[in-house]
């Protein structure tokens, strides 16, 4: 089933997963000589402000990803990127410690998926989604501003219907409508053995300081904090332009834990002094994969980005960027038929899938530290030894930056933990830890 000249290609959601598929299939297309009618179908106007232009997210682009993205010859120009972030701190109730990028030639990038929070004046910066999108309709996408409200299968070819009309008599059909979605029902009525990811639920907020206050409390870095509060996995501050966006990720984060978290003193500190949220601000509570949807291809249909496989709570666009571009390249070079898509799109899910095994062991294990005193006070020593040192491996430093970054898969990340010599000094530093505090105060005073 090859896609060949003048076929239709249906693109469900114009999000990261969709318009970067486009922006393949149609890079291919061209490549080889093939004219293809892709129409991307999104309802939302991601120059909006507030919910109805954005895509839910804290807006983090790995180094990785921006590596990969230039590469390709997607370049995020600086209007889009509201902030570089040059370094990580890293909170506990033990202390604090500033980590820098192993890799300095390298830059994470803070965006802003629509036309900004909630209440925003005259926005100054770029929606991501919305360059990306366009990136796609320069490639010669057609955007539908419509929402799908039904897909089939007719006589082998896909149809699409939308509130306002029915287009039918699709080559391929492709979900990339991410989870916070009525529609991955859809798919799973195609009866292809399509199951909808697992999900739990995320928090996302924007609160306003305006950049001179952002640029004195919290600078070009990402606060990351490693609380001990049940259900919390990963909470951070990013800077932006003018906001500063909060992102809680664990189990079913509920207003509870969110009031717990912004009144700790750990974020407080963060804050100006006094500071308190605002009665009112720009925050949801998106759903997060946590599962990978189970088969997420058939013959003429491929599921690409959130709704299929992705990264495990990090990079998560990076991962929509790597199934996007499988996808593509499957039904651009092999076919689209299910074979192809099991034999060259399958392996690239199950990798990701597996590598995030890996990362729920290491959230298991960070959960641990969190509960720890004496682990939490052991890590913070080697992070804060290695970034006052010049030289030698830093290797805490390292596996903490890849870890709050998902610049790196998860299963180097796990190499790296149980190398002999970083649980040597993890455990070290977590017995010097341990010591009573008169004796640890000397020991310090020593070294
Ligand atoms: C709290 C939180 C924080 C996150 N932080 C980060 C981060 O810092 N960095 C990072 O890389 N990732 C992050 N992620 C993950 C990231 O948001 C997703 O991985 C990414 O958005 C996936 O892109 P997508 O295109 O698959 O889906 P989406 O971005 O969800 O796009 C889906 C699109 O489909 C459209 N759509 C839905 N239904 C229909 C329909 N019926 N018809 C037409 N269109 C439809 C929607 O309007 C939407 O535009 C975060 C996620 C959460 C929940």
């Amino acid at each position: 089933m090859p896609l060949g000249n003048g076929s239709r290609i249906a693109v469900i959601g114009g999000g990261p997963a969709g318009s970067l598929f486009s922006i393949f299939l149609l890079g291919l297309a061209e490549r080889t000589g093939r004219r293809l009618a892709v129409d991307i179908f999104e309802p939302r106007d991601f120059d909006l402000p507030g919910p109805a232009g954005c895509n839910m997210c804290g807006g983090i682009l790995s180094e990785s990803l921006v590596q990969s993205l230039a590469a390709d010859g997607i370049g995020i120009p600086p209007t889009v990127v509201q902030r570089v972030i040059d370094s990580y701190v890293l909170h506990m109730d033990v202390g604090t410690v500033r980590i820098e990028p192993p890799r300095r030639d390298k830059r994470i990038a803070a965006v802003h998926r629509g036309g900004g929070p909630r209440g925003i004046g005259e926005p100054r910066w770029r929606s991501f989604d919305a360059h990306l999108l366009g990136l796609a309709l320069e490639r010669g996408a057609a955007a539908v501003r419509e929402r799908v409200t039904g897909v089939g299968i007719d006589g082998g070819r896909p149809r699409v219907s939308t509130e306002k009309g029915t287009r039918s008599g699709y080559d391929l059909l492709v979900g990339a409508v991410g989870v916070n979605t009525e529609s991955l029902g859809l798919f799973e009525a195609l009866g292809t053995g399509f199951k909808a990811p697992g999900t739990t639920k995320a928090y996302v907020a924007e609160f306003f300081l305006g950049q001179e206050t952002i640029g004195i409390h919290l600078g070009g870095a990402m606060h990351v904090f490693l609380l001990n509060l049940p259900r919390l996995e990963f909470a951070a501050l990013i800077p932006k332009g003018e906001y500063v966006t909060a992102v809680l990720l664990g189990r079913e984060i509920d207003k509870p834990l969110v009031d717990t978290f912004l009144s700790s003193p750990q974020v407080r500190a963060c804050f100006p002094r006094g500071w308190t949220p605002p009665a009112d601000f720009c925050r949801c509570s998106p759903a997060i994969n946590i599962a990978g949807a189970e088969k997420p291809y058939a013959d003429r249909v491929v599921i690409v980005g959130d709704c299929g496989v992705t990264r495990l709570y990090k990079d998560g666009i990076g991962g929509a960027y790597r199934t996007a571009k499988a996808a593509a390249a499957t039904a651009a070079l092999e076919g689209v038929s299910e074979d192809d898509f099991r034999r060259h799109y399958l392996p690239v899910c199950m990798s990701l899938s597996s590598d995030n095994d890996v990362g729920k062991a290491i959230f298991r294990i960070t959960g641990l530290i969190q509960r720890m005193p004496h682990a939490r006070r052991g890590l913070l020593r080697m992070t804060a030894a290695e970034q006052k040192s010049r030289a030698g491996t830093k290797r805490m430093s390292g596996v903490l930056w890849d870890t709050f970054t998902g610049s790196a898969p998860y299963r180097d990340v796990f190499r790296r933990f149980i190398h002999p010599l970083f649980l040597g000094r993890l455990i070290w530093e977590t017995a010097a830890g341990a010591l009573p505090a008169r004796k640890r105060d000397l020991r310090e005073g020593e070294s």
